[in-house]
């Protein structure tokens, strides 16, 4: 068999302090697993510039020029994480047999590759990246975060627990996950749905080996409101269910307001009214609320608007 030509696929987002420590990491690891003689001397580090404001598309560029195991794609602007992941696996694979996608900042550990080649050159298309501690995490991070995996499964949606983007996927997987035309992305919950054979390895995740995080609370938050409204409809049952309740509630309610008023009871009638109507109008709104943010997701999903556009990169068509 002919040895698999591996591309690992690094997005990147204002990494400049980080980017010149791993790219020779990845590099390194490129090497030693061509050396073992399990991928492919033309296997590479795709280095994805989502739109960043520093100086990352020139380091990049720089590396190109250096090694011709780098080669640089750059986004027309930032897109996000996902995006520029997405982006980077489709200008990956039909160049490739196998992908690799990893966070520049050095925190997932890159040594656990090799494990995920085994992996692959056993026949699995998917290999997912574990977290198994999260020790070098703030108590904060690790809170919210796992209680989010948690909170994804129960809502329904299938994901594996504390994986994140450091994952193998085939090319075949690949080729399976461009069928996905959905414009809110969120890999983690699509991946699962393609299916294929898989296996996970696990990992001790470190800590950023330089520069700051891009999800503070506020984009954890959102990130986790997008893949639980665009992997699952159970919010939306669960308003019925609450609508169910309320009408229930309601009704003892009205019949209890008949029963005193038949009974003669003089009722003073304002606690009551101001009670029904403040519950109602909040279950409302917060119904609201949740339905509207589906009916935004049609919105963008029917525009059907291009996930990435790509502005530059380091190579030649052939
Ligand atoms: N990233 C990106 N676009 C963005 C934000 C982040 O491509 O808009 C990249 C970033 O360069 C890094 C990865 O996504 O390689 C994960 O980001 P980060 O390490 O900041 O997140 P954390 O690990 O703290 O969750
Ligand atoms: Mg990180």
């Amino acid at each position: 068999m002919e040895k698999p030509v591996l591309y690992i696929v690094v997005p990147c987002y204002n990494e400049q302090e980080v980017l010149p420590i791993t790219s020779g990491m990845f590099l390194e690891k490129i090497r030693a697993l061509a050396d073992a003689g399990k991928i492919s001397e033309e296997s590479r580090v795709l280095f994805v510039n989502d739109g960043s404001k520093d100086d990352t598309w020139k380091i990049i560029e720089g590396l190109a020029a250096q090694d011709a195991h780098f080669l640089g794609i750059s986004l027309s602007r930032n897109r996000g994480h996902q995006n520029a992941l997405l982006g980077g696996l489709m200008a990956a694979k039909d160049r490739c047999d196998v992908t690799i996608s990893i966070d520049c900042d050095g925190q997932d550990d890159i040594n656990a590759m090799d494990r995920m080649i085994d992996a692959y050159l056993d026949g699995c298309e998917v290999v997912y990246g574990v977290r198994a501690r999260r020790d070098t995490d703030t108590f904060f991070k690790r809170f919210t975060a796992e209680g989010f995996y948690h909170l994804m499964n129960r809502l329904g949606a299938d994901i594996v627990f504390n994986h994140a983007d450091y994952r193998l996927m085939s090319s075949r997987a690949l080729a399976a996950l461009a069928e996905f035309g959905e414009v809110n992305l969120f890999l983690r919950g699509l991946v699962p749905l393609v299916g294929f054979k898989s296996t996970s390895v696990y990992y001790d995740r470190a800590e950023r080996i330089a520069g700051e995080s891009h999800y503070p609370l506020k984009k954890m938050l959102a990130l986790a409101f997008d893949g639980i409204t665009s992997l699952s409809v159970k919010p939306i049952r669960l308003i019925t269910t609450l609508g169910v309740v309320v009408s229930v509630l309601s009704f003892i309610g009205v019949l209890w307001a008949l029963i005193a008023a038949l009974a003669g009871h003089t009722v003073a009638g304002w606690a009551s009214t101001v009670c029904m109507v403040c519950f109602m109008g909040g279950v409302q709104l917060l119904c609201l609320g949740v339905i509207g943010e589906y009916i935004g997701k049609i919105y963008l999903e029917a525009k059907h608007r291009p996930r990435y556009l790509f502005s530059d990169r380091t190579w030649k068509d052939e």
